[in-house]
């Protein structure tokens, strides 16, 4: 499904040139789960970001090869590239409130986001829209339409974002540490979430963390990143069979 090879990419700064992703390859099947794991600023947002064709002026991208489902990412615009992907991929980042419009409400942007997307008229956008709040969980969905997203706590809007990222069905779902701004007990019930659906629609997943813990419960396959490089990429039994760079180790050690 996607495959990516000795990407690049970097930012100008004022002394030099920050390589923010320093030779990345990752591959992913079709309904396969990865997890990205490694310490803040070793560029796994960024290589995210520039497979979606977010990273934008003044940032440069290279790579020996990037495709999405047949598709060559490379030698094409990042617009042409968003719209490319973006039809099939969706992302959930960390802090959900700040994706969502604080001004309209859930049912709103739900709704707005699939009739732009599965061009369905208002009848059909609120009926789905209520199935998938029931979908991930919102109790009493159809009357929580009307509900803004202060209204909500942080762990129901989070469940919204999934709402939204699943709304047009995508191939694959990268979930950019989708648990790190809520607390422990909703953690566990998000990743539990976005487990369910991930079998339930066989989509594929990124799952981007700190947590070890969680990757290994979850993925089929775990890259491990530092300083912009992929240092492992490996199935999770053999990375913890024989992890391969010391950074591993510190962090399988670390786990409880
Ligand atoms: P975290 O776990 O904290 O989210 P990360 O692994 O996702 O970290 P990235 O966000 O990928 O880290 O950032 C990698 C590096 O690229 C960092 O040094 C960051 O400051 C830099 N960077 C990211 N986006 C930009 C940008 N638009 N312009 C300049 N530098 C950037
Ligand atoms: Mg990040």
């Amino acid at each position: 499904l996607l495959d990516i090879k000795d990407l690049h990419v970097e930012f100008p700064t004022q002394g030099g040139v920050l390589h923010a992703v320093d030779g990345v390859s990752l591959s992913l099947e079709e309904g396969e789960v990865l997890g990205i794991v490694g310490e803040s600023g070793s560029g796994k947002s960024v290589t995210m970001m520039a497979l979606m064709g977010l990273v934008g002026f003044p940032g440069r991208v290279r790579a020996d090869h990037m495709r999405f489902a047949g598709n060559d990412l490379l030698g094409i615009s990042d617009k042409a590239r968003r719209s490319l992907v973006g039809k099939e991929v969706a992302m959930i980042f960390q802090e959900p409130t700040t994706s969502l419009n604080p001004c309209f409400t859930i049912g709103f942007q739900l709704m707005e986001t699939l009739r732009l997307h599965l061009k369905l008229d208002k009848r059909e956008a609120k009926k789905r829209a209520t199935e998938l709040l029931e979908q991930v969980g919102i109790p009493a969905a159809s009357s929580r339409l009307g509900s803004f997203p202060h209204q909500l706590s942080g762990g129901m809007n989070q469940r919204v974002m999934i709402a939204m990222a699943i709304a047009c069905n995508p191939r694959l779902l990268i979930a950019d540490e989708p648990t790190t701004a809520l607390d422990v007990t909703i953690q566990a019930q998000i990743l539990d979430l976005l487990r369910d659906l991930q079998k339930e629609r066989g989509m594929a997943l990124v799952l981007i963390t700190h947590n070890m813990g969680v990757v290994s419960e979850m993925a089929q396959r775990i890259a491990v990143m530092y300083a912009g490089q992929v240092m492992e990429h490996q199935r999770v039994d053999r990375l913890f069979a024989s992890p391969q760079h010391p950074y591993t180790e510190a962090l399988l050690a670390a786990l409880p």
